[in-house]
C-alpha cells in the first residue's frame, strides 16, 4: 500500500489569495485591524498557527472560543472570496491528470496533510472539483504544529480501511520544507514539488527523498511508488 498524503496550497491548487484575503476580512470582522496577516510568513504553516501570530501582534488573548470563532467567519467569507476571478488562482500543472490515475490504483490511497483546516481546505479543492479524490486527511484542526500532524492522517486511514500502513508506505507531498520536514520525523517518504513558492535548489537544502520541477511526469511519480 501507498499511502499519499498531498498539500493543498501551492502543491495542488493556486487561491489567487482568496485564503489570504477571507483570513485578513474575518480578522478586520473580529478585531477591527485591517492588515492582520501583511508580512506574515504563511507558507508551510498551519491556519492556526498564523491565526495565533495574528492575536499575539496585537496582544489579544488567546482565550478559547476565539479561534472557533474565527474559523466560523472565515469559513463563510472563504467561498466568496475563492468564487472571485483575481489573483493568480489555478489547479497546479500535472494534478488532475495525476489524481485521475492514482485513484484508479489499487495500491494507493490518497489522503490531505495540509495547514488548512478542514472545511476551508475543502472549500478551496471543492472550487476545483479536486476534494472527491480526498476522504480523509489530517488539518490545522489537528494540530497548529504541521510537523505533528502526519499520525492523524495515518490514523483516519487505518480507521476507515481497517488496514495498518508502514512509515515507508506514507508519502508526503508538498511545496515547502515545512512539508519536507513534517514528514522525516515519521520515517515517512517526502516528495517536493517546486511548482510555487520554492525553487528546487531551495527545497533540495532539505534533502527530500524525491524533488518533482511541477507534477507534470504522471510515470516519473508513479515509479516512485511501491
Ligand atoms: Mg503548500
Amino acid at each position: 500500500m501507498n499511502l499519499l498524503l498531498f498539500d493543498i496550497d501551492g502543491t495542488l491548487i493556486l487561491s489567487g489569495g482568496a485564503g489570504f484575503r477571507a483570513m485578513t476580512q474575518a480578522f478586520a470582522d473580529l478585531y477591527g485591524p485591517t492588515d492582520a496577516f501583511d508580512g506574515v510568513e504563511l507558507a508551510g504553516r498551519t491556519d492556526t498557527s498564523i491565526f495565533q501570530d495574528a492575536l499575539k501582534k496585537y496582544d489579544i488573548p488567546d482565550d478559547d472560543g476565539r479561534l472557533e470563532l474565527f474559523k466560523s467567519r472565515y469559513f463563510e467569507l472563504l467561498p466568496h472570496e475563492i468564487g472571485k476571478t483575481e489573483g493568480n488562482k489555478r489547479i497546479m500543472p500535472g494534478v488532475e491528470p495525476l489524481l485521475q490515475r492514482l485513484v484508479q490504483l489499487p495500491n494507493v490511497a490518497l489522503g490531505l496533510l495540509t495547514g488548512n483546516w478542514e472545511v476551508s481546505g475543502r472549500i478551496k479543492l471543492g472550487h476545483f472539483a479536486l476534494a472527491k479524490y480526498f476522504s480523509f486527511g489530517a488539518f490545522a484542526d489537528d494540530s497548529a504544529i504541521r510537523a505533528d500532524l502526519l499520525p492523524f492522517a495515518v490514523a483516519r486511514y487505518e480507521k476507515q480501511t481497517g488496514r495498518c500502513v508502514q512509515p515507508e508506505q506514507v508519502f508526503v507531498v508538498g511545496d515547502t520544507p515545512a512539508d519536507i520536514l513534517c514528514a522525516k520525523p515519521h520515517g515517512a517518504v517526502s516528495v517536493a514539488v517546486a511548482a510555487a513558492h520554492y525553487s528546487a535548489d531551495q527545497l533540495r537544502e532539505h534533502q527530500p527523498d524525491y524533488l518533482f520541477d511541477d507534477l507534470q511526469d504522471a510515470s516519473r511519480f508513479l515509479a516512485i511508488l511501491r
